[in-house]
């Protein structure tokens, strides 16, 4: 270990705690701080590959200091047994690992980054606002044998051009310290960030914790997008506008100031038919689920084979009646035909369940 990244050590196992571990997934670059009694587990991400100590050279970015807020876990412990449960259920041929209990058994905490900024924008602003307005016109209509007049309200905008200055704080501006945060909510949905406390050693217990792995550098460009839509949010409101169009500023930024949220995910997997983890990932506040289905091919032969060994007894039953019919006892030949019939039925349902396991998974696969 070189000497800076001795010191670089020192510091942040001062900041988290003596006995926590800083480990990296070679799979996903997931780069987490764990209690002693998670190391080396399976990645709770991606679940590809074990959790090692970091190679001190590797220049993955990772931002350790510890985080100052987050949002508690209050997704009630029935409503991930019910999820979990429903979704265990939802895939036929399932995995023998698919299990309500194995999954509950792997549900691992996982606190997510996402960073805050708190920034004192000035600037010039300008746009079109728009005024709602109605107007009143009579229309003649011959109705009933007789004409009679009809009053018709019409709602209009009015659009006005506008400008303005603006010197204000913004806090608590949100912008994803993780690369995947886009995607983890499109899985599960956003986080209601009104719930957020001071992070206590205490609350990461039995956690993992996900390093970012965006800079505020990096992070800033998403801050400000968000900050023009707040301001321009104001400046229609301060205008006292319905709408706003073609919203144009020049702002300048001081004062920055980052903090870190941790954001409650549970995390879970089960093993398909080639031994792969495939993941659930469960909201640490509202339990929504989302998992990959995959079915078990090897089941799926299994239950093929059972169906066309019935299918053969019907088709061998068939022979029979019909070798009967042809030399004893003609009204065996009309069994026969009813033979046969299942035979083909029963023998063509076969294929079903190959059919459905190779569309779950490829439809799995695809997305
Ligand atoms: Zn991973």
């Amino acid at each position: 270990m070189s000497e800076t990244s001795q010191i670089e050590n020192e510091k942040w196992i001062a900041a988290w705690g003596a006995d926590w571990v800083l480990e990296g997934c070679a799979s996903c670059n997931g780069v987490f701080v764990l209690p002693p009694e998670k190391v080396s587990q399976r990645c709770p991400v991606c679940g590809q590959a074990a959790l090692a100590q970091m190679n001190p050279d590797d220049d993955r970015p990772i931002h350790t200091q510890p985080p100052e807020l987050l949002l508690p876990f209050r997704a009630a412990r029935e409503q991930l047994q019910q999820n979990v449960t429903q979704f265990a259920k939802s895939v036929w041929l399932a995995p023998a690992d698919l299990q309500p209990a194995t999954l509950l058994g792997r549900l691992q905490p996982v606190y997510l980054p996402m960073w805050l900024v708190d920034v004192q924008v000035q600037g010039e602003w300008q746009a079109e606002m728009g005024f709602d307005y109605e107007i009143v016109s009579h229309r003649e209509q011959y109705k009933n044998s007789g004409w009679q007049t009809e009053r018709v309200k019409e709602g209009r905008v009015r659009w006005e051009p506008r400008l303005g200055r603006l010197n204000r704080a913004y806090n608590n501006q949100m912008a994803p310290a993780l690369e995947q945060q886009a995607e983890v909510e499109r899985k599960i949905g956003r986080f209601q960030t009104q719930d957020q406390q001071p992070c206590q050693p205490t609350d990461l217990a039995g956690a993992i914790v996900h390093l970012p792995n965006r800079s505020p550098e990096d992070a800033w460009n998403e801050a400000v997008l968000g900050l023009q839509t707040a301001v321009a949010q104001e400046c229609r409101q301060a205008s006292e506008a319905n709408h706003a169009r073609g919203f144009k500023w020049s702002p300048s930024f001081a004062n920055q100031h980052w903090t870190q949220l941790l954001l409650p995910l549970y995390t879970s997997y089960y093993l398909d038919d080639d031994n792969q983890a495939q993941m659930l990932l469960l909201h640490g506040q509202t339990g929504q689920l989302h998992g990959v289905r995959r079915a078990s091919l090897k089941r799926a032969r299994r239950v093929a084979g059972m169906v066309a060994t019935v299918a053969a007894v019907f088709l061998l039953i068939t022979l029979l009646l019909v070798g009967l019919g042809l030399t004893v006892a003609e009204e065996a030949l009309a069994w026969a035909g009813v033979a046969g019939v299942l035979a083909v039925g029963v023998g063509g349902t076969a294929v079903l369940p190959l059919l459905y396991a190779w569309y779950v998974n490829n439809a799995q696969a695809a997305k």
